[in-house]
């Protein structure tokens, strides 16, 4: 965008500071716009934000494929790719267990579901929990194409780090694809800048529109579990992140959490994961200074399957549901809890309202009744945005963790304020 001229104030701006900016704005518009009977206009302006995403999500596939390909040519090891695969597993498996048990801590003790009426409201139906066969047959693609036509990423990674396995295993004669992935990286890197640049204004329409819908009325019977959740987010962010690169990978946190802003602001108003993924590449690499070989794997990896925010939210809500009813769960429910979410946090596809479904399955695991969800589901677009949030947060920053123990951080990089800028 340009620099000059009486916009320039503006465009000078960092990203993050853009994001911010509007971020602030199409709140307070919204709620205006709530105020004064005029959800319509709110709605109106959401094509906006849509036409964003959509610019965004069209990037996820092209963008994972060719930097995992040449991220894992550039590893040029089968055991790192081994090492570096188990390291990401067991901390994401292991930080999303944790935390439910904060989501559990929390409700527990502030007991948000006391005294709520919860009305009888329709049946909601539980989907069907795929077996953990399932689930590992699904992860190959029966066909490579049919996986790219759905945006299947789990298959996609599967596929890619075969394909950037063999260009180092064929050696020379693979070099002209070596140099052709490299070179298609570029330019998919140089369209999501461009894209990235237009992401301020997505923001401020969807903010806009979120704020507009949802007016405060609605929010304020519930205010206590969405205090809980996003309490339980911050806590999370900064205890567990926080002190697993400080203590863990001995980096300072407050650089991660600046290097992650500008995609866990974005996962906040667009409430996917999977949406903000090209952002949070960039920013992992830009940002952070993790070395394509793991941001590649790592963070569309985290995308899809790691979702601490998710399960925070399922331990909070499930607990929110019982006390709602009366119920009392014992240790062993508290253990199903963390398992069930645990494991269907994996299952959860990182796009809006997923959790809310996953939900179910946790509730259906402990025997509490299923209407809960209805009433959650009036609130549910704001638990999205902190949960998602924290989704993203989680995968940078597992992959700081894993790019440091693998000698894969560029610590100059970390250590050096980022100014991520909307020019292209
Ligand atoms: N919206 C979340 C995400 O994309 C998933 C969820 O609904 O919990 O990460």
């Amino acid at each position: 965008l340009p620099r000059r001229g009486f916009l320039s104030p503006w465009t000078r701006l960092p990203l993050w500071k853009q994001i911010f900016i509007a971020l602030v704005l199409g709140l307070s518009l919204g709620v205006v716009l709530n105020q004064v009977g005029r959800a319509d206009l709110a709605a109106d302006i959401k094509p906006l934000g849509d036409l964003f995403i959509r610019g965004i999500k069209m990037l996820i596939v092209p963008l994972v494929f060719v930097s995992l390909v040449t991220g894992v040519a550039s590893l040029n090891n089968l055991s790192k790719m081994g090492r570096l695969s188990f390291k990401t597993l067991l901390l994401y498996l292991g930080m999303t267990a944790v935390a439910i048990a904060i989501g559990l801590v929390l409700a527990s003790v502030f007991q948000p579901g006391v005294g709520i009426e919860l009305g009888t409201v329709a049946a909601v139906a539980v989907p069907e929990a795929p077996t953990a066969v399932e689930t590992l047959l699904g992860l190959v693609p029966t066909n490579a194409v049919e996986a790219f036509a759905e945006g299947n990423v789990l298959q996609i990674i599967v596929f890619a780090i075969l394909f950037g396995l063999c260009i180092t295993l064929v050696g020379e004669k693979a070099r002209p694809v070596r140099e052709f992935f490299e070179s298609a990286a570029e330019i998919i890197y140089r369209m999501t800048s461009i894209i990235i640049a237009f992401t301020p204004y997505g923001v401020f329409a969807l903010m806009t529109w979120v704020a507009g819908t949802y007016g405060l009325e609605m929010l304020l019977p519930l205010a206590k579990v969405i205090g809980i959740v996003y309490l339980g987010c911050i806590v999370h962010a900064v205890v567990v992140y926080g002190g697993m690169l400080r203590f863990l990978a001995r980096l300072n946190p407050l650089r991660y959490f600046q290097g992650s802003i500008e995609p866990i602001m974005l996962a906040f108003t667009s409430t996917s994961s999977a949406g903000t993924l090209p952002v949070t590449m960039m920013a992992a690499e830009q940002n952070l200074g993790v070395k394509r070989g793991v941001s590649s794997f790592v963070l569309p990896l985290g995308a899809t399957i790691n979702m601490d925010g998710t399960a925070l939210y399922q331990g909070v809500c499930a607990l929110f549901i019982a006390q709602a009813y009366g119920v009392d769960l014992g240790a062993g429910a508290y253990a199903t809890i963390i398992l069930t979410a645990t494991l269907g946090s994996i299952g959860t596809a990182g796009v809006p309202g997923a959790g809310l479904i996953m939900l179910s399955l946790v509730l259906t695991s402990v025997g509490l009744p299923l209407e809960g969800v209805a009433i959650i589901a009036g609130i549910d677009r704001v638990l999205d945005m902190a949960r998602t949030g924290l989704n993203v947060a989680g995968d940078c920053a597992v992959s700081c963790l894993v790019a440091k123990s693998e000698g894969e951080l560029d610590e100059a990089v970390y250590n050096t304020p980022h100014v991520m800028r909307s020019s292209f």
